[in-house]
C-alpha cells in the first residue's frame, strides 16, 4: 500500500520535474524566437570586426592574430581559395561544412550558421560545438581572399560564475527535496495519529488522546475529532443509563405483579385483600402500559420530525377539552382551576401538542397540594403564543429543576414516591416543543409551586395542510 507520505513526496518531486521540463521548453521557445537572432547578430559583428581588423593591418601576422583571438574565448576556422584550412582555439567536435558554403563566403557572402542551426536541437543548439554552428565572413588579407568562420567557445564562456550558479541550482533542488521529505512527515504525522485514534474509537475506546497542538486546518480537525469522541462517549453513557433505567422500570412492576399474583393464588386471603391486590396489579399494568407508550413516542420523536403532521387548529379550544377530561381528578383533589383561554389559532401537530398540555396539566394536578390551585393562561404577544401552567404544588429545588427534562429523572423520591410516574413526561414535552421550534421555561419554589411557560410561534399559515 502506498502511504500518503510516499505519495506526497513522489507528487511533489514529480511536480518539480514537470516544472523543470516546462521551463526548459518555454526557454527554448524564447531562445529560438528572441535570443538566437540576437546571438547571431552579435557574433556576426564580432566576426566582421576580426576580419576588418586583419584587412586594415596588412603587416600583422594573420595566424598569430587569429591565435590570439582564440585565446579570449573564440573558436576559429580559416580557409583560403586553394582549400588550405587552419583551426584556432578549441577543436570543433564536428568539422563538417559544405564546400558550397565555404565558396559562397569566399565570394563575399556572410554565412549565418548560428541562425540557421536546426531548431530540433532546442536551446542546446547554442552549445553545439560544430563548424556548421558558426558565423562565416569573407576576409581580405594582403590581396588574398579567405573565409573566416567564428563561434564563441562555450566551454571558455562557462567560467567560475556559471559553475557557481550551476551548483546553486543543484543545491537548491537537493535541499528542496530534503525539506519536502521532512515537511511531509510533519504534515502527515497528525493524520496517522488521527487514523490510529479513529481505530481506537471504532473499538469503543473513547478516551483517545493524540496531543496535536496545531492551529491550522489539521489542528481544527483533531479538535473536532476530540469533541466528537467526547460526545460519542456521552451518548454511549446515556444509552447505557437509558437501558438500565428501562430495565429497572419494567422489572419492578413485573416483580410486583408476580408477587401479588402469587398471593392471589393463596385460597386463605380475604375478599378485601383480593380486591386490593387486583387493584395493585392493575396499577402496575397501567404503569407498564404508560411506560411503553411513552417509550414508543420518544423513539418516534427521536427518529425524525417528518412524522409531525402540522395544521392550523384552535389551541384555546383544545385546552378547554383537555380540562374537561381532567375535571374528575381536579375535583377529587379539591383543586381550584382557573383559566384564560381565548380562541387562538396555531400551526402545529395538534396530537403532539395535546400530549404536551396533557403532561403539564397532569403534573400540575399530581404534584399539587390538596385544595391547591392551578391557573392556565394563553397569551399572544410579539408574534408568539405563550401557554402558562401555574400551580401551587410541592415545587422543586434548583438542583432538581436543572434535571427535570432528563429522561427518567424524577425529583426527590421521598416526596414523589406515592405519586405515579415514569420520569419521561417532561422529556417528551421538551422534545415536542423543540420540534415545533418553540421554547419551554420553568420557574419553581419548593413547597410553593411551579410554573411552566411554553412559547410557540404562530407558524407560517401558508404551510398548513388543512
Ligand atoms: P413523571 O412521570 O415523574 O411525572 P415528568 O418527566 O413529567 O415525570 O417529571 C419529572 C419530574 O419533575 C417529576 O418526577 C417531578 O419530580 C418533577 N415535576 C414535574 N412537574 C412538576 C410540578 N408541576 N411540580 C413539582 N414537580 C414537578
Amino acid at each position: 500500500m502506498k502511504t500518503l507520505y510516499v505519495k506526497f513526496i513522489v507528487v511533489t518531486i514529480g511536480m518539480m520535474f514537470i516544472s523543470f521540463i516546462l521551463a526548459f521548453l518555454i526557454s527554448n521557445i524564447h531562445y529560438q524566437k528572441t535570443l538566437k537572432p540576437v546571438n547571431d547578430q552579435k557574433n556576426t559583428k564580432v566576426a566582421l570586426d576580426i576580419a576588418s581588423f586583419a584587412s586594415e593591418h596588412p603587416n600583422l601576422n594573420l595566424k598569430e592574430y587569429l591565435e590570439s583571438i582564440s585565446l579570449v574565448g573564440y573558436q576559429l576556422y580559416l580557409v583560403d581559395t586553394d582549400g588550405n584550412e587552419f583551426f584556432f582555439g578549441e577543436p570543433f567536435r564536428d568539422k563538417g561544412l559544405s564546400d558550397s558554403t565555404k565558396q559562397s563566403v569566399l565570394n563575399g557572402t556572410i554565412f549565418h550558421g548560428i541562425l540557421q542551426f536546426p531548431q530540433k536541437t532546442f536551446v542546446t543548439g547554442f552549445f553545439a560545438n560544430e563548424l556548421k554552428n558558426t558565423i562565416g565572413v569573407p576576409l581580405k588579407y594582403n590581396g588574398e581572399s579567405f573565409a573566416l568562420f567564428v563561434r564563441p567557445d562555450i566551454k571558455f564562456l562557462f567560467n567560475e560564475m556559471h559553475i557557481l550558479f550551476g551548483w546553486i541550482l543543484v543545491l537548491a533542488i537537493s535541499l528542496t527535496i530534503i525539506m519536502v521529505i521532512i515537511n511531509t512527515k510533519y504534515l502527515v504525522k497528525p493524520i496517522s495519529k488521527l487514523t490510529k485514534a479513529t481505530k481506537l474509537l471504532a473499538n469503543g475506546n473513547y478516551k483517545v488522546e493524540f496531543g496535536i497542538a496545531r492551529h491550522d486546518e489539521l489542528g481544527e480537525l483533531s479538535h473536532s475529532f476530540f469533541r466528537m469522541a467526547r460526545k460519542l462517549e456521552q451518548i454511549d453513557d446515556m444509552r447505557k443509563e437509558f437501558i438500565s433505567n428501562i430495565s429497572h422500570d419494567i422489572q419492578s412492576p413485573l416483580s410486583n405483579i408476580k408477587g401479588y399474583t402469587n398471593l392471589l393464588d393463596n385460597n386463605s386471603i380475604s375478599k378485601e385483600e383480593t380486591t386490593k391486590y387486583i387493584s395493585i396489579i392493575n396499577g402496575e399494568i397501567r404503569r407498564l402500559s404508560t411506560l411503553t407508550e411513552q417509550l414508543l413516542l420518544l423513539a418516534s420523536l427521536d427518529r425524525d420530525e417528518e412524522f409531525m403532521v402540522k395544521k392550523l387548529f384552535n389551541v384555546g379550544q383544545q385546552l378547554k377539552e383537555l380540562i374537561r377530561n381532567y375535571q374528575w381528578a381536579i375535583n377529587e383533589k379539591g383543586i381550584m382551576l382557573s383559566y384564560t383561554l381565548p380562541d387562538i389559532e396555531l400551526l402545529g401537530d395538534p396530537s403532539l401538542l395535546e400530549t404536551v398540555w396533557d403532561n403539564l396539566l397532569s403534573n400540575a394536578i399530581k404534584y399539587n397540594k390538596p385544595n391547591g390551585s392551578i391557573e392556565i393562561v394563553i397569551e399572544a404577544r410579539e408574534g408568539s403564543i405563550f401557554v402558562t401552567f401555574e400551580d401551587t404544588g410541592i415545587g422543586m429545588k434548583d438542583t432538581e429543576l436543572e434535571r427535570i427534562f432528563d429522561r427518567f429523572y424524577r425529583a426527590d423520591v421521598s416526596r414523589t414516591r406515592t405519586i405515579e410516574g415514569t420520569g419521561l413526561g417532561l422529556s417528551i414535552v421538551a422534545t415536542i416543543v423543540k420540534l415545533h421550534g418553540g421554547n419551554i421555561t420553568v420557574k419553581s419554589k419548593e413547597k410553593e409551586g411551579t410554573s411552566f411557560i411554553v412559547e410557540l410561534s404562530h407558524g407560517d399559515r401558508s404551510l398548513a395542510s388543512k
